[in-house]
């Protein structure tokens, strides 16, 4: 789907994976006008297909674009060219189960621009693949390391959006800790470098006794509809949960952690690394809280239990 800057998008069309034409004076490609969301299509025993709150992608993509000043599809429009791709590509969805059809739909400054200002025109398009479990076998800790001198994100920037920018600015420090063997990286807010903000693509949470706690959303933290969800969850089976300021302190004394997100799910952290001190958590890392957490939200995303809340969309 196009559209110019001032009008909305119109009716968009299927078209076979493969490259695009970019002006090379685009927005996107020169100052980085992008936003994108992440997705999955589940395909259930009976045959029928299912996605978790995709509303929720249509609206922060919508909101990122305020950010942005892009124009966004509407959460109709959105929704509509969702099903149309993931039913055009059903025969890529993998058998109940197996996995599931990561949807990434990306919105961009097509046109081109030469002086710094929004682009004139806008494409909006969603490519699709199909993605194994995250965990092939159980569950399988993840091992942090706490960065202290780079940030993804400042108080006034764009950390609370999924631009394509805040995944460049992570790249160096990701690069470095995988090097070492870690997992990923868990940054520090930028201003009293002691608040934990998130990894470089899921939310992070702590477990203390029957409280969970996760780092606010106070624009510089992206608001996962993983975490959103697990909250929820997770009040519903009588945890206590809260939304604060967490420190690295609290972190280090915790019971648990785990990390939240459309492609890790519920993922528990093993340790963590902090300078020159490593905190481990539990005999083999996967806690109690997260083991249960995990199970919920994919038996619900899965389509294996009742679903309450009213998440599930149905394609099929
Ligand atoms: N934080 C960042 C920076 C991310 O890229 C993601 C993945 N979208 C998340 C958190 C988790 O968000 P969600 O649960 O919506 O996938």
């Amino acid at each position: 789907m196009k559209c110019s800057k001032d009008e909305g998008f119109s009716k968009g069309e299927l078209q076979r994976f493969g490259n695009i034409e970019l002006s090379p004076s685009s927005g996107v490609l020169n100052y980085g006008q992008g936003l994108f969301e992440g997705l999955k299509a589940y395909r259930k025993h009976d045959g029928s297909i299912l996605l978790f709150r995709p509303e929720e992608n249509a609206t922060r993509l919508r909101e990122g674009a305020e950010r942005m000043c892009m124009p966004a599809p509407t959460v109709e429009q959105f929704l509509e060219a969702v099903r149309v791709t993931v039913l055009a590509n059903e025969r890529w969805i993998p058998p109940a189960g197996k996995g599931s059809l990561y949807i990434r739909p990306l919105l961009m400054g097509s046109g081109a621009v030469l002086g710094l200002a929004p682009a004139p025109e806008y494409t909006f398009l969603i490519y699709v693949s199909p993605v194994g479990n995250y965990f092939k076998e159980g569950l399988a800790p993840i091992n942090l390391i706490i960065e202290t001198e780079m940030h993804r994100a400042t108080p006034g920037g764009t950390g609370g959006v999924k631009t394509i920018g805040n995944y460049a600015a992570v790249l160096k420090a990701q690069s470095a800790a995988k090097a070492k063997g870690f997992s990923d990286v868990l940054y520090l807010d930028s201003v009293h470098k002691r608040y934990l903000e998130e990894v470089s693509s899921c939310n992070v949470f702590v477990v203390k006794g029957n409280l969970i706690s996760t780092p606010a959303i106070k624009g510089t933290i992206l608001p996962g509809i993983t975490r959103k969800s697990i909250l929820d969850v997770a009040r519903s089976q009588g945890f206590q949960v809260e939304e604060s300021h967490v420190t690295v302190d609290e972190l280090l004394e915790a019971d648990e952690v785990f990390c939240t997100g459309t492609a890790v799910v519920v993922s528990p952290v093993g340790s963590i690394t902090y300078r020159d001190k490593r905190v481990t958590y539990g005999s083999d890392g996967v806690g109690r809280v997260s083991q249960q957490l995990y199970s919920a939200l994919t038996s619900l995303q899965m389509g294996l239990t009742e679903d309450k809340m009213g998440w599930i969309v149905k394609l099929k």
